[in-house]
């Protein structure tokens, strides 16, 4: 039975929970305990109590917690990429990727927790001199979603800790075994008891407490877009500082004088890899008439050489869906855009593999119109669709046309073209020449419209979130 981390004790609650391997569903990854109210209460406590004490310990002592956590996490990024993979169903290449990505975030934040900078100023007024301090918030609640199991905690577990805020952090109830790996890290890394807890448990329980709770100052959520409306709802009334980081329908626009071998790349990667579960996927491919027949063709193609099977085979390009709920909207968005008139061109059907598991083929809709539900609303699985545009401008339109704007992308050999887009796509994010998914860890990260509120995570912009000003005056 793995436990939660409450003022530095393991603690059972009085629910459990199964880990099952979505490419094996025979394979229990574990146990998990679930809180309930009362010890997500305990937790805030303890944390509200002690985050003077953490912040007080300085920049030295936090920057060599957060190195030593980032340098553990990296030396067993395989055993983690295992754990990860057996949980998410990432194929395992993958899964070390991510995990190798948190611990290059929690280094990244160790020399960040050195440069938590203010400013100095002479008054405008004679004698006094101005001083902007920069301090931490205090309790931060951690909510998280489980398709990034342990980089997203990371990228808000580090930052929140290196600028002396304590956490709270709930994972997603689907995937505790890389969120509990991470926490038993942190654990032992010389953090006083209290600093860092872990509560694993549901949404509507523990996630509800941290939302209510007025000793938690800020909340930092990723989730869907109607989690981030309640929390917005419970936690914005009252009047906490809040990051939601939503959901995506991101475009990929391909023009005539792309490169074709490159943009079918670009579209399969960005569309359906790590099963097409990344909110920065790119679920809508705007594709300019000249190239469109060759380019859906050659998707196609391509996609008839991916193999979906066990996320730990060797050879194995995508692995399953998350969990079963998951697998029934992916099918029933495949219903939707036949019924709507799009044209299923590819995949869209479930698989048996030798092991039970979600296993579906990607699928890929042509002929789609921009007003459709599968090109409007996240599907958040392996179903694209081809959205033919008459010329630049025109792809432009339709790329900005839904409520979201977190990552978008062109293939495209025009400098002028490309230019524009960067310039006049509504997104948070965008790639040229890139897939739409794919991103570094020290450079900020989110979106616009309905995908993101609140500053931006990641990079040295995430100081903008985990701390807060104070004027100081002084009469010299
Ligand atoms: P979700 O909104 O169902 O759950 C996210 C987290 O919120 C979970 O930990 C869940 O337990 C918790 N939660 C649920 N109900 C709650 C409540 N009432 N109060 C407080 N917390 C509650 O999302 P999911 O299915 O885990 O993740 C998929 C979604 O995440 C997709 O929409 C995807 O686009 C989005 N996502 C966004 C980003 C981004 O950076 N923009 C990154 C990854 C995933």
């Amino acid at each position: 039975m793995h436990k939660n981390f409450i003022d530095g004790v393991w603690c059972e609650g009085p629910g459990v929970r199964e880990n099952l391997n979505p490419s094996d569903l025979s394979n229990l990854v574990g146990l998990y305990a679930q809180a309930d109210s009362q010890q997500t209460q305990q937790a805030i406590q303890a944390a509200a109590y002690v985050q003077p004490l953490w912040a007080a310990y300085g920049p030295q002592r936090r920057a060599e917690a957060l190195d030593q956590i980032g340098t553990e996490i990296l030396a067993r990024r395989e055993e983690l990429g295992r754990l990860l993979a057996s949980e998410e169903g990432k194929v395992l290449p993958e899964a070390v990727a991510e995990v190798s990505r948190a611990g290059h975030i929690f280094k990244f934040f160790a020399g960040e927790a050195l440069r938590m900078t203010g400013e100095h100023l002479d008054s405008v007024r004679p004698g006094i001199e101005v001083d902007i301090l920069r301090q931490p918030v205090g309790v931060v609640g951690i909510i998280t979603p489980w398709n990034f199991p342990i980089a997203i905690p990371a990228w808000k577990i580090a930052p929140a800790l290196a600028y002396g805020n304590s956490v709270v952090f709930k994972p997603a109830d689907l995937v505790p075994g890389s969120a509990w790996a991470l926490a038993e890290i942190i654990s032992r890394a010389g953090l006083p008891a209290g600093t860092f807890n872990l509560v694993m448990g549901r949404g509507s329980v523990v996630g509800q407490v941290l939302a209510e709770s007025a000793n938690v100052s800020a909340i930092t959520f990723t989730g869907s877009t109607s989690t981030g409306r309640h929390l917005m709802q419970v936690a914005g009334a009252r009047l906490a500082r809040l990051q939601l980081e939503m959901g995506g329908k991101n475009p990929l626009v391909v023009l005539d004088d792309a490169d074709l071998e490159h943009a079918v790349e670009c579209a399969v990667q960005g569309a359906y890899f790590s099963t097409g579960q990344r909110c920065t996927a790119s679920s809508r491919i705007i594709v300019e008439k000249g190239i469109h027949q060759r380019f859906i063709e050659a998707v196609a193609s391509r996609l008839s050489e991916i193999r979906v099977g066990h996320a730990l085979h060797e050879g194995t390009h995508i692995g399953p869906v998350a969990e079963e709920a998951q697998l029934r909207q992916n099918l029933e968005y495949v219903d939707i855009g036949q019924a709507e008139g799009a044209r299923l061109a590819y995949g869209g059907q479930p698989l048996s593999r030798t092991s039970e598991g979600y296993y579906m083929s990607p699928a890929l809709f042509v002929d789609a119109a921009p007003d459709m539900r599968i090109a409007q609303e996240e599907i958040f699985g392996p179903v694209a669709c081809v959205i033919p545009a008459d010329d630049y401008e025109h792809a432009l339109e339709i790329a900005n046309g839904t409520p979201f704007g977190l990552s978008a992308g062109i293939c495209t050999g025009s400098l002028k073209h490309a230019t524009h887009f960067k310039r006049h796509v509504k997104s948070g994010m965008v790639m040229v020449n890139t897939p739409t998914a794919g991103v570094d860890y020290h450079v900020p990260f989110g979106g616009t419209k309905a995908s993101s509120y609140g500053p931006r995570e990641q990079g040295h912009q995430a100081i903008e979130f985990f701390t807060t000003l104070k004027t100081a005056y002084t009469l010299a």
